[in-house]
């Protein structure tokens, strides 16, 4: 049995190599002319589609498929647009004083969902740069609360106050605390904010000393 270490510097460089190529494809995709006989001949749109989704339930790291959750893949952020498994994170941050697990995954969630409130609990926890359970003090709720809030949609524009009200009631804290969420300062140089549809960054090997964000 090939032991993790090897495992991880086998299949990192492999990968780093693979994500560079499909973003090498893509670009020369968009070269071409629609009525390419490249496109016609191949099934590129078939082939990218397939390796978009190993690319999404496969950690960057150590190849290990990740599980369906309900914050889609069970992937982590370590360093803005890198995805890793459980296991990974872990070791990651196993020196880490703070704890963030939470907040490594709906960083994940919140770049292919920007529309839905974890990206602004993303964006909050890393500008007050809280841990999960500050953020769990500062907003009144309980893990499984900030799941459900992370879930919702943000508030529609003009509708703030409704909308904002309506979210304390089904997630059940105060009206006052959940507000602090959309009304304190934004971030300024935020580097992981979701929403960013960057190519997936190579997952350096030498960087395995890196705090989540
Ligand atoms: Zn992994």
């Amino acid at each position: 049995m090939i032991a993790r270490h090897d495992l991880i510097q086998r299949y990192g460089g492999v990968r780093e190599y693979l994500d560079q190529l499909i973003a090498f494809a893509e670009a020369a995709r968009n070269e071409l002319a629609l009525d390419s006989p490249l496109l016609t001949q191949y099934d590129y749109e078939c082939w990218m589609a397939e390796i978009r989704s190993y690319q999404q339930f496969s950690c960057q790291r150590c190849g290990t498929f990740v599980s369906a959750e309900p914050f889609g893949p069970g992937a982590y952020m370590v360093e803005s647009s890198t995805r890793v498994c459980g296991m990974c994170y872990d070791e990651l941050t196993r020196t880490s004083p703070s704890v963030q697990r939470r907040l490594a995954r709906l960083a994940v969630y919140a770049h292919e969902h920007p529309d839905l409130c974890a990206g602004l609990i993303v964006e909050t926890q890393c500008r007050l740069h809280m841990n999960d359970w500050q953020l769990e003090c500062y907003l009144g709720l309980d893990d499984l609360g900030v799941a459900r809030l992370a879930l919702c949609q943000r508030p529609r524009p003009g509708h703030e106050n409704a909308d904002i009200a309506t979210l304390a009631t089904m997630v059940g804290c105060s009206e006052a605390q959940l507000r602090r969420l959309f009304t304190d300062e934004p971030q300024i140089g935020l580097d992981a904010l979701p929403g960013e549809r960057s190519a997936p960054r190579p997952f350096r090997l030498d960087s395995d000393e890196a705090l989540p964000f």
